[in-house]
């Protein structure tokens, strides 16, 4: 085994270790940080010496994103291994990278794949690699090598981005734009078509966590009339519109968003007629429309992007569910998400009660939503957590 560097864990964190948090702060570290590169591949030794884990080592308050516990060699064979058991856990959940009615999915979804600072999105043949670590970065000739392995006889194409990494720490070489298909890439998910452009939507390009709330809308929809706010490109109205509703207003503040929700309507054939897309501000739009809905769904970017920032996002949350429970026809419903990481499920829940007190409606949750199964978070690592959704039912 090649020589990797060693640091060493104040007297008593040993403890931390027994427990598989992915994760090793920088106040638990006694020695070898000032000796290592950013980015770098480092063994975890206890006080005593003791082999306790590997992982990539960051100059920042989460030091150490630890790969396994086990002393083994970290190189194309080990991403190897974990991609293919990630890939081989998703087909257990009918997601397939030949998939017929969809080929969209999250392969890797980093902790919870045992991957720390990893994510991979595959969109038919289409994989985005997110790097949230130097450490992943660094490693992501033998990343991309382990994925062509494992994905084998598909055709595919990789892309590459960072995320929350310094620029100039990386390769000024690194492909941010390389994305030659203007209208991005055709992906199929529970049967609805839709474009990806990952150079210039959000996240990888879709929001893959919500596919099994999207089918949950679409069997609730038929004859109804729906309000699906932060839009983005249509994903849950097309699945509304398919499921039967009668009419459906999109509204997003991003004329790109709007521009491919329409784009996306026509791939799937639909007329338009009973869809109309609204490019504008949601809490605008909520004031001044006056008409009322079956279903509300309310799906805002993470107002909270830190826990210092959790009071002000509390607020913006009650006021945004204030607001669209306003808009509930009696016995109609609102899906309500939060997918801020700091704000837990209880606060969640205790911010829809307020938000229903103080527009006098009785509400009743009747089911909590998360993300689908391709985005597993691993026990040991409750931070991974982060989408969260109610379904609740205006009833008198
Ligand atoms: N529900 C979507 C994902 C929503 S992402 C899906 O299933 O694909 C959040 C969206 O909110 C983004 O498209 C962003 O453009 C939009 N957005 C952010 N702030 C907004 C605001 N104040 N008013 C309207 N849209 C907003």
């Amino acid at each position: 085994m090649a020589e990797i560097h060693e640091i060493s864990l104040k007297k008593g964190r040993e403890k931390m270790l027994s427990r598989k948090h992915p994760w090793i702060f920088s106040g638990a570290i006694a020695g070898g940080i000032k000796a290592a590169e950013n980015g770098a591949l480092v063994r975890v030794v206890s006080s005593s010496g003791k082999y306790m884990a590997t992982g990539h080592f960051q100059q920042s308050s989460i030091a150490v994103r630890l790969l396994t516990f086990s002393d083994q060699t970290i190189d194309q064979a080990f991403y190897k291994k974990r991609i293919k058991s990630a890939l081989n856990y998703r087909k257990t959940q009918n997601l397939n990278p030949a998939g017929e009615n969809t080929n969209c999915f999250r392969l890797i979804n980093g902790e919870g794949d045992k991957l720390s600072g990893l994510i991979a999105d595959f969109y038919n043949g289409l994989i985005v690699l997110q790097y949230h670590s130097y450490g992943m970065y660094h490693q992501r000739s033998s990343i991309k090598a382990a994925m062509a392995e494992v994905i084998g006889n598909h055709e595919h194409e990789i892309i590459e981005f960072v995320q929350g990494l310094d620029l100039k720490k990386v390769d000024e070489n690194f492909p941010t734009d390389h994305f030659a298909q203007d209208g991005g890439q055709e992906v199929i998910e529970a049967g609805i078509k839709y474009l990806i452009n990952p150079f210039r939507g959000q996240k990888t390009g879709f929001f893959l966590d919500q596919r099994d709330n999207r089918i949950f809308l679409r069997q609730m929809s038929l004859g109804k009339q729906v309000l699906n706010t932060f839009s983005y490109t249509g994903g849950f109205s097309l699945n509304a519109l398919k499921g039967g509703a009668v009419e459906v207003v999109s509204v997003d503040s991003s004329s790109y968003a709007s521009e491919m929700c329409k784009k996306n309507e026509q791939l799937n054939g639909l007329s338009g007629e009973n869809h109309e897309i609204v490019t504008g501000d949601v809490f605008e739009f909520l004031k001044e429309d006056s008409r009322e809905f079956d279903v509300v769904i309310l799906d805002p970017p993470a107002f909270a992007k830190s826990r210092k920032k959790s009071h002000n996002a509390v607020q913006a949350y009650k006021r945004l569910n204030r607001e669209g429970l306003k808009k509930v026809k009696e016995g109609g419903f609102l899906m309500t998400f939060s997918c801020s990481q700091v704000i837990s499920n209880q606060l969640f829940e205790d911010t829809i009660r307020t938000a229903a007190i103080e527009c006098g409606r009785p509400a009743k949750i009747i089911k909590r939503l998360g993300p689908g199964t391709d985005h597993p978070v691993s026990v040991f690592h409750p931070e991974g957590h982060y989408l969260k959704g109610l379904l609740v039912h205006l009833d008198g």
